[in-house]
C-alpha cells in the first residue's frame, strides 16, 4: 500500500493516467470519474476516461464527456493506454470483475492503482484506497480526496463540481437515501457555490427523456408491474421485445425499479429484464432488508444493503419463478 504522501510525490509531476469505472456507468461512475479527470488536467495530467461499456445520452452534457473512451468501440486504443499508464483510478466499484475484460488488463498493468469506493466487500487489487462505505457517492469520495486528501479545494473548479455533484444527485437518489447526511448537505453546497448549478443538472439529468422511454415507464407500470402483498414485495419484469419495441439503451432502465418500492408498505422491489444473453436483476429494498444477500446468494451479484444487483443465465421465466420461490425464506424480514 503507498501512503497520501508518496502519492501526492507521484502527482506533483504530469502522469498518464487513466481513469476507469464499473460497466453500463451511472450518473455517480460517470460524474465521479470526470469530476476526477477536470481535476486532474488542471495539473498538466494526461487524463483518459475509459469506460467499459457505453451509458445513457443524457449524461453527455457532462463537461469532458467528449473525452471518454468507450473500451467496446475502442478496444486497441483502451489497451495501449491501460498498459501505458502510470496511474489507474478505479472508481465506483471495487471487483476487477465489474469492468468485464478491462479487469485483466487493470490487473497485468504496472501502473498505481488508486480505488475511490463505495461498495462493500474490496478486492484486493489496489495500491492505495479512499474507501467508506457509508458514502452516499463516489462522487462524494473524490470531493473527499481532493479536498482533504489532496489539500486542493482550490482546484474544484465549475467543471469538476459539475460532475461531482451530479454523482451524488443520482447516487442518493435526489438527496433521499439514509445516508444523504448533513456533510453530504454541506459538500453540495460547497459544489454549487464551485459553480454547480444545481436545477440545470437535474434538468439535464431527470428531465431529458425519450418519447420512446417515457411510454415505455407507462407499460413498466400499467402491465409489467406485480405485487407480491404476502410478502411486501413489488416486482417489474421486462421482456426483451419490450427492450427493442421502445429502443431501450444501456442504463435507460435505471430507477424504474424505484417505482415499484414506493408502492405503500412494500420492502422490496425487483426490475428483472431479459438483456441480450443474460437476465438482469435490480434489487432495492427498505430499512434492514439485504436485498444484496439474494443477489450474492442466488444470482451471481451483490451490491449495498438496500440497492443490489445480479443476473441470471436462466430464462426470464425461470427467473421470475426463482425469484418467487426464494421470498418465502425472507418472509419474517419482509412482513415485519
Ligand atoms: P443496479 O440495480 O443499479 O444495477 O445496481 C445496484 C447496486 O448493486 C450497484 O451499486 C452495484 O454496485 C450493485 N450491483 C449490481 N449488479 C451487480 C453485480 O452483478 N455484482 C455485484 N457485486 N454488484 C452488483
Ligand atoms: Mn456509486
Amino acid at each position: 500500500m503507498l501512503d497520501i504522501t508518496s502519492l501526492i510525490e507521484l502527482l506533483a509531476q504530469p502522469k498518464r493516467i487513466v481513469i476507469t469505472t464499473h460497466h453500463k456507468p451511472d450518473g455517480d461512475a460517470i460524474g465521479s470519474s470526470l469530476g476526477l479527470y477536470n481535476y486532474l488536467i488542471q495539473q498538466g495530467h494526461h487524463a483518459k476516461v475509459i469506460t467499459p461499456t457505453d451509458y445513457p445520452e443524457y449524461f453527455n452534457w457532462m463537461p469532458g464527456n467528449g473525452e471518454v473512451i468507450i473500451y467496446t468501440e475502442n478496444i486497441k486504443e483502451s489497451t495501449e493506454s491501460i498498459a501505458d499508464a502510470e496511474i489507474i483510478f478505479c472508481l465506483d466499484f471495487n471487483t476487477l470483475s465489474r469492468i468485464n475484460e478491462m479487469g485483466e488488463l487493470v490487473r497485468k498493468s504496472n501502473a498505481i492503482k488508486v480505488l475511490i469506493d463505495h461498495h462493500l466487500e474490496p478486492e484486493d487489487f489496489d495500491d492505495y484506497r479512499c474507501w467508506d462505505i457509508n458514502a452516499c457517492a463516489t462522487a462524494q469520495l473524490v470531493y473527499k480526496f481532493i479536498v482533504e486528501e489532496l489539500n486542493n479545494k482550490k482546484l474544484i473548479n465549475k467543471d469538476v463540481a459539475a460532475c461531482l455533484y451530479t454523482g451524488i444527485l443520482t447516487d442518493s437518489a435526489s438527496f433521499a437515501l439514509p445516508n444523504t447526511t448533513s456533510a453530504v448537505h454541506r459538500i453540495t453546497a460547497d459544489l454549487i457555490d464551485a459553480g454547480a448549478v444545481n436545477w440545470r443538472i437535474y434538468d439535464l439529468v431527470y428531465n431529458n427523456s425519450s418519447e420512446d422511454r417515457l411510454r415505455f415507464l407507462g407499460i413498466c407500470l400499467c402491465c409489467r408491474l406485480e405485487v407480491l402483498y404476502d410478502f411486501n414485495t413489488a416486482i417489474i419484469t421486462v421482456s426483451k421485445q419490450d427492450i427493442e419495441k421502445y429502443n431501450i439503451g444501456t442504463g435507460e432502465t435505471e430507477g424504474i425499479v424505484n417505482y415499484a418500492l414506493s408502492v405503500s408498505g412494500i420492502r422490496l422491489a425487483a426490475f428483472i429484464v431479459e438483456r441480450d444473453e443474460k437476465v438482469k436483476l435490480s434489487l432495492r429494498s427498505k430499512g434492514e432488508f439485504p436485498a444484496n444477500d439474494i443477489c450474492k446468494k442466488y444470482f451471481n451479484g451483490g451490491g449495498h444493503r438496500n440497492a443490489a444487483g445480479g443476473s441470471s443465465t436462466d430464462s426470464l421465466e425461470q427467473v421470475i419463478n426463482q425469484f418467487k420461490l426464494i421470498l418465502p425464506e425472507y418472509k419474517k424480514l419482509l412482513i415485519q
